[in-house]
């Protein structure tokens, strides 16, 4: 969520949307150097969130920091830029910073892997009895990145100890695009079964739901809108129905974050609360009713949605639609249908008052 007026804004912003969790930068993504935490922005942080009762709020730290970087200087700067990271989310209250695992830039995955599990043993002793962990993040291996196999983050959770601030943040378009199948129930089982046994789901403390613009093995990490991408749909409703994850926040970072959020959290809600996604059919208001969205409006409805249940779905949307189907007569495709006529994926449907001359 946005920052932007201040940190706690990507609480109230999240708010706004039915987030019960929100991943946050906590400075500027493409900075080194960030002034210090206000303590009273920190205060006002956790009281906003008390006050808007977000569950769980994570940060995501500065692109700039690789863990694994050969150049000692940048490799320096790194630590110290990751250092201010946990002590800035160790002040808000957060309980996780989730990190990419960094680039080994041709040094090697070997020269890399054993950086990466330095500079993690050192912050981490750095660090002791702080609340705050890492944790890494399952990356999509473009480039020299680090992390695109679970062997390598096991090797990392490993060699720094397997200590207990120390976990694991799975993307899903970046396992997808990284090799690992979750398509369909067996696929999905499967790559689950495997991070188990090399990570283990205990580890798993964040989850990034996000559909992929490239295919399978691809390496290439392009986000795209759940549902809409080259996973599909189902690998979410496995995701937010899994017994195993029920207390894993789950964060979604799909492009158009302003306009696009909402609808991907509602998704994820729908699917979590048994309903399948569906269809998407447009409806169009007229009358009176038209000053509600001249241009019509696109809505998913379940599958086997009828006239009146996609009404109690825009009555949800916004109570002035309570009751449209009793004040207006419903046409489908330029037909007029009753209340309980069944919809179709595309169908335009109409809610035409009397003596609008519709
Ligand atoms: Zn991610």
């Amino acid at each position: 969520m946005p920052t932007a007026g201040g940190l706690s804004n990507s609480l109230t912003g999240g708010k706004e949307i039915g987030c019960t969790a929100v991943q946050l930068f906590t400075g500027s993504p493409r900075q080194w150097h960030h002034p210090p935490l206000d303590p009273e922005v920190a205060a006002k942080f956790r009281q906003t969130q008390a006050e808007t009762g977000i569950a769980v709020a994570v940060a995501h730290d500065s692109y700039l920091i690789n863990l694994a970087a050969p150049d000692p200087d940048i490799l320096d700067r790194s630590r110290k830029a990751f250092r201010r990271e946990l002590d800035r989310s160790e002040m808000l209250g957060l309980p996780w910073v989730v990190t990419h695992m960094g680039a080994h830039l041709d040094s090697g995955e070997e020269a890399g892997i054993a950086l990466l599990i330095e500079s993690t043993r050192a912050i981490l002793e750095e660090t002791e009895g702080m609340q705050v962990g890492i944790a890494m993040e399952t990356t999509a291996g473009q480039g020299t990145g680090l992390g695109y196999r679970f062997e390598q983050i096991a090797r990392v959770l490993e060699g720094a100890g397997a200590h207990p601030r120390l976990g694991v943040c799975l993307d899903t378009c970046h396992i997808f695009v990284a090799g690992y199948d979750i398509r369909d129930e067996e696929s999905y089982q499967k790559t689950f079964a495997e991070f188990d046994r090399l990570i283990g789901l205990d580890r798993l403390k964040v989850i990034h739901a996000n559909d992929a613009k490239k295919p399978l093995g691809s390496r290439v990490d392009r986000h795209e809108h759940l549902g809409e991408g080259e996973i599909g749909i189902e690998t979410f409703r496995l995701l937010v129905t899994d017994p195993r994850l029920k207390n894993i926040p789950i964060i979604i970072e799909t492009p158009d974050s302003e306009t696009m959020h909402a609808v991907n959290l509602a998704k994820l809600k729908r699917l979590a609360a048994g309903g399948s996604l569906g269809m998407r059919v447009t409806v169009r208001f007229f009358g009176h009713y038209s000053d509600f969205s001249p241009d019509g409006m696109e809505v998913s409805v379940p599958g086997g949605a009828t006239v009146a249940s996609l009404s109690a779905i825009l009555a949800e949307k916004d109570g002035r639609l309570a009751g449209i189907e009793r004040h207006c007569r419903a046409a489908v495709n330029e037909e007029y249908v009753a209340p309980d006529a069944v919809l179709q994926e595309g169908d335009e449907v109409a809610f035409i008052p009397p003596m609008s001359g519709g």
